[in-house]
């Protein structure tokens, strides 16, 4: 018997009046073509298109296995040959294309199957849901060609299509090579006839559920506008004082170009969310955005966790694993406290940024690289550099562009409103009624430094929260160190009396002690007569001040 002699007739065993059915002694099942194009369309939208494109590879791939184990014996082939070339026939009779052998092609080396496909049941459901497509969409048909060859050969045979009607092309045309053929572009499709996929279309679902977590956080803009605060940038940043506003403006200059930028501020100032920001107005905003803080990655790990490790390159590594440069691909790369970065590792990092690819550790070929890298400190780089922990070549190929946050002292006229989204927040996440803040507890948050920036400005209004007995937050609300705070004798952009400042400082000093004269004139270093006398000046009587 030849491949062509195969027949419907003979392969089908059924009954008229129903039962189960055989396909060359095998039970098979009729399954409506739209069914499973709606199975396809389900995988997409829930595991995305890499998870789902394997998942039906190997289903094909199994089929296409099986389909060969069973003909071997079910059939007095001529020769074996036959039985190995009975795959394209046997995918014609399943219905799933109209099969076309094709001659050797003159010069060059011949492939070793080749193949052109009428009809693929395969492209007409995915044109149906998704439309064209930019890449070949047969993945049950090349899957079960490769699985029927590599069963038959005995080694590994992979089946790809040159072209495909999914994308545009009058007819799809399959190529199959064997393993060692492909060479280094077996790289492109190798992954889905693998379950290596699946832990990549994990990966990216992970990365989109991080994606939506950023959209919520994004709301915060929202939050910000509805507490009036109309001129601040997207992202939440509230941005009223003329340091913000430079700032903001310089980073949506930077995010138009592609360059390396540097983020240097105290800790608290939001470093990270102005690397957010730049990923957000830059062209590589729909690309994953991934921050790293590599002060806090164990320096025997790093290596690893930036540029990934193939498996048993170490102790513990037991699969591949891609690394953040790869998973930032076609994003951005935020790498957080990199003044703390050790230097063996700045010099791998510098060389990844001169030659934009990585290597993974273990591992002697290259991998290109397309991430925009942010790095962000709090450190005083050129002094690092000075003191010799900071490499001075990196430093330079870092702050091609260089932003610094400044911290919440210097821009005071943001405390309030930025108070005010935090404190909607907090109250937002503990279910809470709280409608703003009292006079006094706002004039106390202006006072204060804030020597943790905004950080600590976020902490101050989540246990104001927690604690606030009326819906309002008072000065009672606050800790100590903000209650107690006494207005500074100069505040940028501000010049006052000294009389002024002497009013504001002996009247802060007398709040802090709850209106006790005696304890505030000896804090103040004067006598009780003194303070009566001031204290009468400005209008203060004792039954007012107590
Ligand atoms: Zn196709």
């Amino acid at each position: 018997m030849r491949a062509t002699d195969l027949n419907l007739e003979e392969l089908l065993d059924f009954d008229p009046a129903g039962g189960p059915i055989h396909f060359g002694g095998e039970r098979v099942v009729l399954m409506d073509a739209t069914a499973l194009g709606l199975l396809r369309k389900e995988l997409v939208e829930s595991i995305g298109l890499t998870g789902a494109r394997g998942i039906l590879t190997r289903l094909g791939f199994s089929h296409g296995w099986r389909v060969a184990e069973t003909m071997k014996d079910a059939y007095p082939w001529d020769s074996e040959r036959e039985w190995k070339v009975a795959g394209g026939r046997l995918h014609h009779l399943f219905g799933m294309v109209r099969f076309e052998p094709v001659e050797p092609r003159e010069g060059g080396p011949a492939p070793f199957a080749e193949s052109i496909w009428h009809e693929s049941y395969e492209a007409d459901q995915h044109l149906l849901y998704f439309g064209q497509s930019d890449e070949a969409v047969c993945w049950t048909l090349t899957g079960f060609a490769s699985g029927y060859l590599s069963r038959a050969n005995g080694r590994e045979i992979y089946c790809v299509e040159e072209r495909c009607r999914g994308k545009g092309n009058a007819v799809c045309r399959m190529v199959g090579r064997s393993l060692e053929d492909w060479g280094a572009e077996a790289e492109k499709f190798l992954p889905y006839f693998r379950t290596r996929c699946l832990t990549e279309s994990l990966a990216m679902t992970a990365q989109s559920l991080k994606e939506t977590e950023r959209k919520l956080r994004s709301r915060r803009g929202a939050l910000a506008r509805a507490a009036g605060a109309k001129d601040d940038a997207p992202s939440g940043i509230v941005a009223r004082s003329p340091q913000m506003k430079k700032l903001v403006d310089l980073a949506r200059r930077a995010a138009k170009v592609d360059s390396t930028v540097l983020i240097t501020g105290e800790s608290g100032t939001g470093k990270e969310r102005i690397a957010r920001f730049i990923h957000e107005e830059s062209a590589r905003a729909a690309g994953p955005f991934v921050a790293v803080n590599v002060g806090a990655v164990p320096e025997n790990l790093i290596e690893s966790e930036l540029f990934g490790h193939v498996r048993g390159a170490f102790t513990g590594a037991v699969q591949d694993r891609a690394g953040l440069f790869e998973a930032a691909n076609g994003g951005t790369l935020l790498l957080d406290e990199i003044g703390d970065l050790p230097l063996p590792m700045q010099v791998k990092l510098l060389r990844a940024l001169q030659e934009r690819e990585i290597r993974r550790v273990g591992e002697n070929r290259s991998r290109p690289i397309n991430v925009r890298i942010i790095a962000a400190t709090h450190r005083d780089l050129g002094q690092a550099v000075t003191a010799g922990t900071f490499r001075q070549d990196l430093y330079y190929r870092l702050r091609v562009i260089e932003l610094k946050t400044p911290p919440l002292r210097e821009r005071k006229d943001d405390v309030l409103p930025l108070a005010r989204v935090l404190l909607a927040e907090a109250a937002a996440r503990a279910g809470r009624k709280i409608t703003g803040l009292t006079p006094d507890a706002a004039a106390q948050l202006v006072r204060y430094d804030w020597p943790g920036n905004v950080r600590e400005l976020e902490n101050a209004m989540e246990r104001a929260v927690a604690l606030a007995t009326g819906n309002r937050i008072d000065v009672d609300d606050l800790a100590d160190e903000v209650r107690m705070a006494l207005p500074a004798t100069y505040i940028p952009g501000q010049i006052r009396t000294l009389e002024e400042v002497e009013r504001d400082y002996i009247l802060a000093v007398l709040d802090a002690t709850g209106g006790n004269r005696g304890r505030t004139a000896e804090k103040l270093g004067i006598g009780p007569a003194t303070l009566y006398r001031k204290l009468k000046e400005y209008g203060v009587t004792r039954s007012a001040a107590t």
